[in-house]
């Protein structure tokens, strides 16, 4: 993991040594940043730009554009982009003869303190993320310059994932109460939300027990995403859904659910649902195969603190409606 700059990248590559190197960008970030990069030598594959063509049928143009280039495993993948871009790479590297070198440079917020951490790749195949590895990079580099040219709606819809750190974490939440605006985001508090996703995937890579608490908000966010027929974003579903698991809190143990919808409110984020409480709630119903057969949430019981459980559906009926 380093936070730096682009300019950073040479030397990276170069602490590797690969035979060949080349980066995967889409044609959004090829014109604003792949076009600046310099110090070093690599190929370029670029894609379109969109969630929809995070398939195989891209990942098979990849493999095939991998082969005429006579890219080999000793070879360096960079993914520079988005989280679709982070997630592609991985997934091609992880794949391609059976694995191969892999570098990050996440460029927008959500990808910076979530997508290219982790070690989670994946692409869509009937239905999100369904297939999928586990594959570390050689190297995550930040670059925080990048998310300059971010269009403000990226820049709040990854702001979502950040306050679920902030409630989290402790060190989180008073760097966001600190905060004025979304514009004020700095450095330091992207670091220490990689910090803390570091920290509980350290204890837990493959999802068995604590990783679970980075779904804090997204149970709620699923349903409302599938609702919406994904024209909401990730990030604004999962806003809600932290106003929802806030609520849980205070329901079942006294927690301040102010403390989120004053983090929420400061940055833009909406606080209350988009459909009724019955529709939300019939749709975690059917989602419920994907939670073990329960309703499952992470229930903050304080800032810092939070426990995963099953909850009885009248109380995540109370709590939709008392976010309304
Ligand atoms: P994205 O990659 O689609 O990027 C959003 C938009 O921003 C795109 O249009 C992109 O071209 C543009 N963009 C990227 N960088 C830019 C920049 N610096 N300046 C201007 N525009 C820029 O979406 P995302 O929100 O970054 O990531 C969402 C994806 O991440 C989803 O596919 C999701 O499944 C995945 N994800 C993966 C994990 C994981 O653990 N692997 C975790 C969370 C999300
Ligand atoms: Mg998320």
């Amino acid at each position: 993991m380093k936070f730096g700059t682009l300019s950073d990248l040479s030397n990276l590559i170069s602490e590797l040594s690969p035979y060949k190197t080349v980066v995967l960008a889409n044609t959004t970030v090829e014109k604003l940043w792949l076009d600046r990069l310099d110090g070093f030598e690599a190929e370029r594959i670029v894609i379109p730009d969109g969630e929809e063509h995070k398939n195989i049928e891209t990942v098979k143009g990849i493999w095939a554009k991998l082969q005429e280039l006579g890219f080999t495993r000793k070879s360096l993948l960079i993914g520079l982009g988005g989280g679709v871009i982070t997630d592609i790479a991985g997934f091609v590297a992880s794949t391609y003869m059976r694995g191969t070198m892999l570098g990050l440079v996440p460029t927008t917020l959500l990808a910076q303190v979530d997508a290219a951490i982790g070690g989670k790749t994946g692409i869509n195949f009937n239905g999100k993320n369904m297939v999928g590895t586990f594959y570390l990079p050689d190297f995550v580099l930040i670059a925080h310059e990048t998310l300059s040219t971010l269009p403000r709606v990226e820049l709040l819809n990854g702001m979502a994932e950040v306050v679920k750190y902030g409630i989290l974490d402790r060190k989180v939440y008073s760097l966001l109460k600190k905060l004025g605006s979304v514009e004020d985001l700095d450095r330091e508090l992207v670091k220490a939300c990689v910090e803390v996703k570091l920290r509980v995937v350290e204890e837990d890579l493959r999802e068995g027990g604590k990783r679970r608490i980075l779904n804090l908000g997204h149970t709620t966010a699923h349903a409302i995403e599938k609702l919406s027929n994904y024209t909401i974003k990730h990030g604004f579903a999962v806003a809600v859904g932290l106003m929802v698991a806030a609520k849980l809190g205070e329901i079942l143990y006294n927690f301040d659910p102010g403390k989120v919808e004053e983090l929420l409110r400061k940055f833009e984020l909406p606080t209350g649902l988009p459909f009724e409480p019955e529709k939300i709630l019939g749709e975690m119903r059917l989602d419920k195969k994907a939670w073990y057969g329960r309703l499952t949430f992470v229930v903050p019981i304080e800032v810092g603190e939070v426990t995963i459980e099953e909850v009885e559906e009248d109380v995540v009926r109370r709590a939709l409606e008392a976010v309304g």
